[in-house]
């Protein structure tokens, strides 16, 4: 179904292209030079680079051309190997933005997520997130698992793993969800770059992006509102009692949209798990309940 959005709501949907925007701008005119940036795939399933290469409103090129220079990667990066862990030792020197995602696993010290070898010597990403976590302009935690453990911290957690806040007790600016919307990691990093740290709420999260519930904006509100509800899974009305948790969840999925920006979740007959939220997914089960 095609929604019409009022002005306001399209011009939400349209800040993190602004703020790329912004970037190409300055950086074309030679005022703001690129910034490092090192991206750690932790514990985790990498689906947030999956994301940041789904990106389209800008692309990942244009991100790279003008906004940062991503000098580690492991799903991402031409060099492999020593090479490429000097490369991520070399960029600690520098000034850098680190994104992590995946939880940091702790148990066993570590060894549950290798990410490199020094010599013969595995690194782990415990290892590496603690290295670059110290010497880091800004951090940012790219999706639920390294912004609040997530899944791969969920019960009974046999690796030990805890979110990255946690981990290193130290500021970050958390972009939750499973994944982040590349908009919303990609804006964010744009601001960090060219604006300075961008305004949060008081958890961590980017108020442009997370600053509303999906219930504020869901399309299904005016069933809500007249206590008209889904009975079953691909009924047109608001699916509250089938266990979406909208009402509780801050992200801007219902404008910004998911998949090139053509649909969410609650648009494809699906509740929202509240993927975005502290909690996920042990305290957001059962994810459908009739
Ligand atoms: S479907 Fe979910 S987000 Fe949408 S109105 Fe109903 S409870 Fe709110």
């Amino acid at each position: 179904m095609h929604q019409f959005h009022c002005p306001v709501v399209d011009s939400k949907g349209k800040t993190a292209r602004e703020l790329m925007n912004i970037a190409a701008k300055e950086a074309s005119e030679g005022r703001v030079r690129k910034m490092n940036l090192i991206w750690l795939e932790a514990a985790g399933c990498s689906g947030n680079i999956i994301s940041l290469l789904d990106a389209k409103y800008h692309d990942l090129l244009f991100f790279l051309s003008n906004v940062v220079d991503m000098r580690y990667s492991n799903s991402l990066m031409a060099a492999e190997g020593h090479k490429a862990y000097q490369q991520f030792l070399d960029t600690l020197k520098t000034e850098f933005i680190l994104v992590v995602e995946g939880a940091v696993a702790t148990k066993a010290e570590g060894r549950y997520n290798i990410i490199a070898r020094d010599g013969e010597r595995p690194v782990t990403s415990m290892e590496a997130v603690k290295l670059a976590g110290s010497a880091a302009k800004y951090i940012v935690t790219a999706g639920v698992c390294s912004s609040y453990g997530g899944v791969s911290a969920a019960s009974p957690n046999p690796s030990g793993s805890v979110s990255v806040p946690d981990f290193l007790q130290r500021e970050v600016i958390r972009i939750p969800g499973c994944p982040g919307h590349p908009e919303w990691i990609m804006g964010t990093i744009a601001h960090l770059v060219y604006l300075g740290r961008p305004e949060t709420d008081d958890e961590g999260k980017p108020l442009m992006f997370y600053g509303i519930t999906i219930h504020d904006r869901c399309s299904r509100r005016s069933y809500f509102d007249k206590g008209i509800f889904a009975e079953k899974l691909g009924d047109k009305e608001c699916m509250f009692k089938l266990g979406c948790r909208g009402p509780i969840t801050r992200t801007d999925c219902p404008v910004r949209e998911w998949n090139h920006n053509v649909n969410w979740p609650v648009e494809d007959n699906t509740p929202c798990i509240g993927c975005a939220r502290r909690g996920f997914p042990d305290g957001m089960e059962p994810f459908v309940r009739y």
